[in-house]
């Protein structure tokens, strides 16, 4: 193995935050977006902010992030999908956003509460329902439905030990969207995502 160049030391950070964007800078009109590039920057800017109640699920992959627009003064217009109404986590999410942005050069970006399509659990990525299980909640069942929320979920099955026999403890968990449950298997309790 040899040691790497000089060079590389003085080379600039490869993860593109701490260096500037070399995006839309000189002669452009503001707005312009070549290739859609700034359009791409700031989704993935949004696309970071974690879920309050679920941190290791982040608003892309739990399908809350819906729409991103950059309008022809360059400012950015966020829509966000309210996973039930009265949520209170959509306020948090909202400035999670807005500061993301900021992060990444895209200062008073908006976000928008949009009710088109509603949100539901079918919404979640596979990706996600995988990192649900990883950290022992169940993730909810693909059916969904407005009652759905305050309805006894069938079919349940343990996120530790994969067993369908399970029983419901509590409606609601650590969070309203969350149901308590127990498997009967195991012997451990769990929290449930409802199906909504
Ligand atoms: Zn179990």
């Amino acid at each position: 193995m040899s040691a790497p160049p000089v060079d590389a030391v003085h080379s600039p950070s490869l993860d593109g935050r701490s260096s500037e964007r070399p995006v839309d800078r000189v002669g452009r009109p503001p707005g312009s977006d070549p290739g859609g590039v700034r359009l791409q920057a700031a989704r993935a800017a949004a696309a970071r902010v974690a879920d309050p109640e679920i941190p290791v699920l982040s608003i892309d992959d739990l399908g809350i992030l819906h729409d991103i627009a950059i309008d022809e003064n360059g400012r950015v217009l966020v829509t966000i999908l309210p996973t039930y109404s009265g949520c209170p986590a959509t306020g948090v999410i909202a400035l999670g956003v807005v500061t993301e942005l900021a992060k990444d050069g895209f200062p008073d970006a908006r976000v928008r509460l949009g009710n088109t399509p509603a949100w539901s659990t079918g919404r979640m990525s596979e990706a996600a329902r995988e990192k649900l299980r990883a950290c022992g909640i169940s993730p909810p069942g693909r059916a969904s439905g407005k009652r759905a929320l305050f309805a006894p979920s069938p079919g349940v099955d343990c996120p530790r030990c994969g067993s369908g026999d399970t029983e419901r403890i509590s409606e609601f968990g650590s969070t309203a969207c969350k149901a308590h449950w127990r498997c009967r298997a195991c012997r451990e309790p769990f929290d449930h995502f409802k199906c909504v």
